[in-house]
């Protein structure tokens, strides 16, 4: 297990890694949240430990750049109290567990390991719909043999629609999915993104309709008449 934390303190830094170097892992510690991004598409890392009080950027600010990139990378927060509004920000901004400080070395393991575990599944998920196949782990889409190419955000609509399939999807749900929207992105960015990502998913069989005034729901193409 190959894990990027990121600590401040350097004494606390440097026990976490020395643990988790106990453990036969790889740790690396950075200080600081800007090299982040960067770091995490350089080398393939299996979880991310990140404090949520950091000189310059802070934890927060640093997930939500972690996931603007597309990364679905495991996160686990350490918080300095039991703030419930840390936790709740934390979550909101894509973080998969939090752990408030002090805690005990061993609840940081045992979190850990879970928290891989959990991704593992998720990653070894493929969707399939029709002639569309989406691949979570690789987030690559195929229509038969056929790689399709989706941007970032398309990947993550593309993989929610069809976790839905022939449910609705409210607009409001995807604005907040999707890394860089909030409730204030327009309509028109929304129907511009699901109108391309049709456009490439249509062949395969597959119909992404615009629900009026709602969303939208993926459902099979009915049968072509014979
Ligand atoms: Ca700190």
């Amino acid at each position: 297990m190959h894990i990027l934390l990121v600590e401040d303190d350097a004494q606390l830094a440097e026990s976490l890694a020395t643990a988790m170097r106990a453990q036969g892992w790889r740790a690396d510690v950075s200080a600081r949240g800007e090299p982040v991004p960067a770091s995490l598409r350089q080398d393939a890392y299996d979880v991310l430990v990140l404090d949520i009080g950091l000189p310059g950027i802070d934890g927060l600010e640093t997930l939500r750049r972690v996931r603007e990139q597309g990364s679905f990378l495991p996160v686990l927060m350490l918080t300095a109290r039991d703030g419930v509004d840390d936790r709740v920000l934390g979550l909101e901004h894509g973080a998969d567990d939090y752990l408030a400080k002090p805690f005990a070395l061993s609840e940081l393991l045992a979190r850990l390991r879970a928290l891989v575990r959990r991704h593992e599944l998720r990653r070894s998920e493929t969707l399939v719909l029709a002639a569309l196949r989406y691949d979570a782990a690789a987030r690559r889409a195929h229509i038969g043999e056929q790689p399709i190419h989706l941007s970032a955000r398309e990947c993550i609509v593309l993989q929610y629609l069809m976790l839905k399939t022939g449910q609705v999807v409210l607009r409001d749900q995807l604005a907040a999915l999707v890394p860089g929207w909030d409730a204030a992105t327009s309509d028109n960015a929304i129907e511009l993104l699901i109108s391309r990502l049709r456009a490439k998913i249509e062949p395969g069989g597959v119909r992404l309709r615009t629900v009026r005034g709602l969303g939208y729901r993926l459902e099979p193409a009915p049968a072509a008449a014979a």
